[in-house]
């Protein structure tokens, strides 16, 4: 088991490690902690390196089951590492992922539509709603609804709970808390507060102000009441 240290700590951007495994296959390494994001919940992975005394070890992608994958030979089992974030693009990455939120937060609050999927990369993402009377008018008052969000300066909240309790809370129901798999003992979830509540295993921001300016860059009709808004962090 990896102890995943961006769950508490978003911020982390170099941690020290053990290689306690080798995954032939994938060609990478199993860590006994790690701050890099194995991706999931359209938030892709992270890069970086690890680093010993003599070598740097490429981290080109985080496989599922925390395989850091490397390009080139790998370190052997119980080489100590330091490992380093591609931080720019990992900040990037929070900033976008909590402006879904945002976006997620005010679609809810003010239109009642709910979300169904979603996609990011570093500074732009797009997010599935079941949103009957999204139009093209729309989109300026959706713009300035979500950057009045960011100027608010709502803090973030993440806490990790036991999954009886998670399951009690209306806000997540909604959110197809009920999709998480069996046998998850504890569910994280992370709060914009006053705004916008989900089970979330990802990484963001500490408060809106930190996103940035955003823009709708465009949106789609996907079939009967499904629309899917593209966002862009300028
Ligand atoms: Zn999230």
């Amino acid at each position: 088991m990896t102890e995943l240290l961006y769950q508490t700590d978003s911020y982390l951007k170099e941690f020290t490690a053990k290689v306690v495994g080798i995954d032939e296959e994938q060609h990478g390494v199993l860590l006994d902690q790690t701050a890099f994001y194995p991706g999931g919940g359209g938030q892709p992975n992270d890069v970086g390196v690890l680093v010993t005394p003599d070598k740097t070890y490429t981290v080109t992608k985080v496989a599922r089951g925390n395989i850091h994958v490397i390009d080139g030979d790998v370190p052997a089992v119980g080489t100590e590492v330091r490992g380093i974030l591609d931080w720019e693009r990992r900040y990037k990455l929070m900033r976008t992922h909590t402006a879904m939120h945002i976006l997620c937060g005010v679609v809810w609050r003010d239109y009642s539509a709910s979300v169904t999927g979603g996609n990011m990369e570093p500074l732009q993402g797009r997010m599935d709603f079941e949103f009957e009377r999204m139009q093209k008018e729309l989109v300026s008052e959706i713009e300035a609804k979500i950057n009045a969000e960011v100027a608010a300066e709502r803090d973030l909240r993440v806490k990790i709970l036991p999954r009886e309790a998670a399951f009690q809370i209306p806000d997540l129901i909604r959110t197809k808390i009920n999709l998480l798999p069996e046998g998850i003992p504890e569910v994280r979830t992370v709060e914009i507060i006053g705004l916008d509540l989900q089970a979330d295993g990802g990484t963001h921001v500490a408060n809106t102000r930190e996103v940035g300016k955003l823009r709708i860059s465009d949106y789609k009709s996907k079939g009967g009441i499904n629309k899917r808004i593209y966002l862009e962090i300028e």
